[in-house]
Parts: structure tokens; sequence; C-alpha cells
């Protein structure tokens, strides 16, 4: 990456962020990556100077920190910490999802909250930016004691929610059935039914589409890089991480468009499958983790490939074209990415949030590699909300194929979008950049018209 020219500027307005949030490693990560593009962007545009935007936009709205009491089936009491940051809503509701899962703490949803606010600016819909959620560990939970916790959740978090405040929807740990809880809670609190979550189930207003949203869209993000350059997704072999929500729908998808998923993982170690993910084995994959919620050990012993215990697809992939990284975040390191390029690799497109650690990013870059970041690439998911919450206001249901083509169109326009801002001399295109200057000049605007709030 070429030296930055404003980077006395970059230092200087991050220092100020480090010392009110010093601790917030994730939080800093994600400000100094979107400030690396939009700093050098303010400096050269005026009308964004002088009525303390930057400074605005780093500090949320509002965060809210709230104590989860619940009963577990042996009777004993136990209590999570329940959180929502309510980030930026100039341009519409707060929206984004609420994560379930022990290493949850107020810096990696600030960090989620943050990058949120960019990715729904850049979707073309009218929507803030928020996250949320608690240290609640599902794994080994019964589904009873799931709908205990996400009833006591709900009980103090529908104080701060609704449609037209703030649309809260799934992320890691967070899925149909909590979705459908949290709901029915809401439902029974405020006698209303209204669509304050998003990613509920088709019988009570979800969006046909939505479960597939985020790997689908990530893909079609990927397919448009490949067309921009000349190439396409067939025969291409693809390395993905996760086997959640995201990398299960982005192996149907590249699938279909002619590509090979070869890897797949969750939090102990991943699977290595040279011969490819075909539908059967990724109906397997479906089954194992959304309904038996068994572990991706078991498909290497069905199928008789290896599983490397603790290793992430980008340790043991040996050639690959393309990685999707998507399962969460900082999973793929400088090491990781030396060894992604050494397999071949030409092109990244993030499925997570942030998953790529800067050094793996600037790696990327300079060796010419096309990259995506998460916010634009993974914005499919709440666009998919976007039009979830577009249907319950009407009180109608699209079709899959209405739906599908919405989604498609979004991710080519957040395509061009990036190439908009991104392009560089040379003709390559810059996604980091392009993602996000175009998220920050749409919120920017917004404020400015807003005036101080
Ligand atoms: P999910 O269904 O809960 O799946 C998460 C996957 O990542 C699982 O395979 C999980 O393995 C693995 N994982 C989680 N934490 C890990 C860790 N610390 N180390 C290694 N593996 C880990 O969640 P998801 O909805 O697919 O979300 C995945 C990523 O996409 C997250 O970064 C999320 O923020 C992002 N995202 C999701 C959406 C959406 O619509 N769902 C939209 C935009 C972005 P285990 O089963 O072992 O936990």
């Amino acid at each position: 990456m070429s030296a930055n020219k404003y980077q006395a500027q970059i230092d200087a307005f991050m220092s100020t962020v480090a010392a009110k949030n010093g601790h917030e490693n994730e939080f800093l990560q994600a400000v100094e990556e979107v400030m690396e593009s939009v700093i050098p962007f303010v400096e050269e545009n005026p009308k964004y100077q002088g009525k303390g935007l930057l400074e605005r936009m780093v500090e949320p709205e509002r965060a809210i920190q709230f104590r989860i009491p619940w009963l577990d089936d042996a009777g004993n009491v136990q209590v999570n910490r329940g959180f929502r940051v309510q980030f930026n809503s100039a341009i519409g509701p707060y929206k984004g999802g609420m994560r379930f899962h022990p290493s949850v703490n107020l810096s990696i949803l600030k960090f989620l909250g943050f990058e949120q606010v960019f990715k729904n600016s850049l979707t073309t819909l009218p929507m803030g930016g928020g996250k949320g959620g608690s240290d609640f560990n599902p794994k080994g939970k019964s589904d009873n004691e799931v709908m205990r916790f996400c009833q006591s959740l709900m009980t103090e978090l529908s104080k701060h929610i609704g449609a037209d405040t703030d649309v809260p929807a799934g992320d890691i740990g967070v899925g149909g059935r909590e979705i459908g809880f949290m709901f029915g809670q809401y439902k029974r609190l405020r006698n209303e039914f209204t669509g304050i979550l998003t990613g509920k189930g088709l019988e009570f207003g979800g969006s046909l589409i939505r479960p597939e949203a985020t790997g689908y869209g990530a893909v079609y993000f990927m397919n448009e890089m490949l067309i921009k350059a000349g190439k396409s997704f067939e025969g291409q072999v693809v390395a993905v991480s996760g086997s959640g929500n995201v990398a299960q729908y982005a192996i149907e998808k590249l699938t279909q468009l002619g590509g090979k998923a070869v890897t797949a993982s969750d939090s102990s170690g991943c699977i290595y499958d040279p011969a490819g993910i075909d539908a059967e084995k990724l109906a397997f994959i479906m089954e194992l983790k959304n309904v038996k919620r068994g572990r991706i050990k078991e498909y290497a012993d069905k199928y008789g490939v290896q599983f490397f215990e603790g290793k992430r697809p980008w340790d043991v992939v040996e050639s690959a074209d393309i990685a999707m990284p998507c399962a969460t975040q900082n999973e793929l390191d400088a090491d990781n990415a030396a060894n992604l390029i050494k397999a071949g690799i030409i092109g990244v497109a993030e499925g997570a949030n942030m998953p790529s650690t800067p050094e793996a990013v600037h790696a990327f870059e300079s060796n010419k590699v096309m990259f995506a970041p998460g916010k634009a690439s993974n914005a499919g998911g709440v666009a998919t909300s976007g039009l979830e919450m577009s249907q319950n206001s009407l009180r109608l249901a699209w079709t899959s194929e209405e739906v599908d083509t919405k989604l498609h169109n979004i991710m080519k326009a957040i395509h061009s979008s990036c190439v908009k801002y991104g392009e560089q001399a040379d003709g390559s295109i810059d996604y980091v950049k392009g993602a996000n200057i175009a998220g920050f000049v749409k919120v920017a605007d917004a404020m400015l018209a807003q005036g101080i709030v």
C-alpha cells in the first residue's frame, strides 16, 4: 500500500479516539480502517470539514447495557449481560444484528455497529446502523433455556426498539429460533404485531431469501468483481471458512455459478475436501449445523476427508482461486494471507465482518489480489432485512424471485459505488476505499443537513 499523504491527520485523529476508547481494540481497528480512506477524502472536500462530522461518527448515539437474568433447566439462576449499541440514525432507523457468543463485549459491538453504519448506507436503503447482543452461549443449551433467555433479554430490549426506531436481526448465535422467541415476547409485552425484528419465520412476517441473502450476496459481489476483471466463477476453486448461515449459502450459490468450495470450518477446526462440497454434502452440513447442532468434524468422518483440529482453511489449503472468510472477525492474518497468495488466490470477498486483519488486507492489496471488505460484500443480509421491513410496512410478501432479483441488483449497485469511489489510476479497484467513501458520503450529507445533533 502506498504511504498515505494524510497519515499525520489520520494518526492525530486516531490518538483522540484511542484516548477515549483505549481498551476497545476491535473498535479502534474498524475506525482506523475507515479513516484511512475517509480522512483523505474529507481533506480534499472542504464541505465535510468544520462540523465535527468524524468526531460525531465515532461516538454511538446511544449504548445500552442491561442485566439478563434467567432460570436454567436445573432451576439455577443465570445472569448474562445484554447490549444494544444505537450508532447512527442519520439515514434511517438503527438496523443491525444481535450476536450471542461468550466473546461479546462493548468493543466488539461498537466495531460491528460502526461498520454497520457504512454498510447500511451502501445498500441504497434507508437504514441507520446499530448492533447488539449478549455474552450468552447458546451451545449446549436446551430449546427451553434459549427461550427463557430470549424472553428475559426482550423484556428489557423492548423498551429501546421499534419499527421506526431500531430493528434488530440475527448474527452469530442468533438464527430463526432465537428471532422467533424474541418476537413472541415483544408481541406479548406490547400487544402489537409490528416488524420490530427481521429474519422472522415466513409465517409471521419474514421474507423469502432472507436466510440465503448474506451468503448469496457475497457471491454476487465476488461475481461482479470477477466480471469486472474479465473472468467468471466457472471452475474457480473456493476456500470458505465457517459452516453457519453465511458459509452455507455462499457455498450453495457459488456452486450454482460453477465454482467449487473445498473447505468449511467451525471453532474446533476445518475440513478440506479437494473433490468439492457438492449439493448433497452441503445438505449434510445444513442438517448437521442447523438441526443437530453438531461439529464440522462429522463431515470428515462421513465423507472420508481430512479434519484439521484447531486449524483454519487458510492454514491448510494448497491450491485455490478465491477465498471467502465467513466465520468471524480477525480469523485471517498475515501468515494466512501469505499462504493463500502462495496457493494462487486472485480474489477475496469477506462474508464475515472484518475477518481479515489489517496486515492480511495489506498483503492482498500489495499482491494485487482483488479484495472486497465485508461492509460491501456481506451487505446483502442487511439489504434483504431492509426488504423484509418494506414488506412488513406494505403488509405484502414478495416471491423468492422478486426478492432475489432485488438482492442481486443491490449487490451490483454496491459494486458500482465501490468502483465509482475506488477506481485507481492503473484501472484496478481499491474496494476498501470505494466502500468506505461511498458509505460515508450519504451519511455525512444527511448529518450535515440535520444540523449538530
Ligand atoms: P453463525 O450461523 O452463528 O455461524 C458462525 C460460524 O462461524 C460457525 O461455523 C462458527 O463455529 C464459526 N465461528 C464463530 N466464532 C468463531 C471463532 N471465534 N473461531 C472460529 N470459528 C468461529 O453466524 P453467521 O450468521 O453465519 O455469521 C458469520 C459472520 O458473518 C459473522 O462475522 C457475522 O457478523 C457476519 N454476518 C452475518 C450476517 C447474517 O445475515 N447472518 C450478515 C452480515 C454479516 P461454531 O459453530 O463452532 O461456533
